[in-house]
Parts: structure tokens; sequence; C-alpha cells
């Protein structure tokens, strides 16, 4: 499901969410919140902030989208709110020692819009080799070609090599 319909970088993101005939909705919120998802007349609506980076607000669409595919029956119940600080906070587990479902929405993100295979071939194409993680330039255009930022970009390199 994760690479339907997509062939290569960087990942149609809002094309792939709509196909899905889920609704985007961009409009301009509170710098501290991320975007929001939930569902309206039985339909899913993903809301984002488009005060935001469009590098942040794939990774917030995609997240979102995580929420979707691993949290529905969280959003069942009402509403999710994302604020910055909740999608950064990557260590983070509930009291009951459960795994955060924003630790797994933030994994879902990454593997979506930076899929294994798309990076390695990246890799390939580019004769890039263990040291990249460590290259700032390296990944730096890595990011813009993924349309991702640098750090999300840093933390799946070193994830998957
Ligand atoms: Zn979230």
């Amino acid at each position: 499901m994760r690479d339907e319909g997509v062939e290569r970088w960087p990942v149609k993101v809002d094309r792939i969410a709509k196909r899905r005939g889920i609704k985007i909705q961009y409009s301009p919120l509170d710098e501290e919140l991320s975007g929001m998802v939930f569902y309206k007349d039985n339909v899913a609506v993903i809301g984002v902030n488009s005060k935001h980076h469009v590098r942040r607000q794939r990774f917030t669409i995609a997240h979102e989208l995580g929420h979707l595919q691993l949290h529905d029956d969280v959003l069942r119940k009402g509403m999710h709110v994302d604020k910055v600080i909740t999608m950064l906070n990557r260590d983070s587990k509930s009291a009951a020692g459960t795994v955060n479902i924003e630790i797994e929405a933030n994994q879902f993100a990454a593997e979506f819009l930076m899929p294994r295979k798309f990076v390695m071939q990246y890799m390939d194409e580019n004769d890039l080799d263990y040291g990249t993680v460590a290259d700032e330039q390296a990944i730096e255009d890595m990011a813009n070609a993924f349309n991702v930022s640098s750090t999300a970009m840093t933390y799946r390199v070193a994830k998957i090599l």
C-alpha cells in the first residue's frame, strides 16, 4: 500500500492521499500546530498548517496518513491534533509504557517519504556509500531530491545504513 503508484522520488504525498479519498485542507494555523486529522461525515480529513515550510507540510501529511493507517480506532473517537513538540518528541513513551502513537506515525512518515528502496536506488545512482550520513552536502542533495528536511534525511539514512 505504501508504494502504490509511486515509481520515483519525491513521493507525491498529497496526490496519494487524495487518491485514497482523503481530503487535505491547507490553512494558516498557529505556529506550534503542525496539523490534524479527523473524520467528517465518514470522510478522513487532514489539516495542514499552510504557514509551515512545504517540506514540513509534506512530513505532516505523511504523519497523519500514518495515524489513519495505524490508529483508526483513536481517530474514530475524535479529532487528533499534532503540535510541533509532539511530533519532534521521538523518544517519549506513554504512561502505560506502550509505544507512543506519535513515534509510530513519525516512523510511518519517514518510511513513506523515504522508502528504503528509493534511498538505496538513489545512493546506487549517485555512487554513495556508507560515509554518506556524515557528508552534509550529500545529505542536503538527497533531502532536496526527496523534498524532505535534511534532518529527516539524516535520521533515515542512518537508520537504513
Ligand atoms: Zn500525531
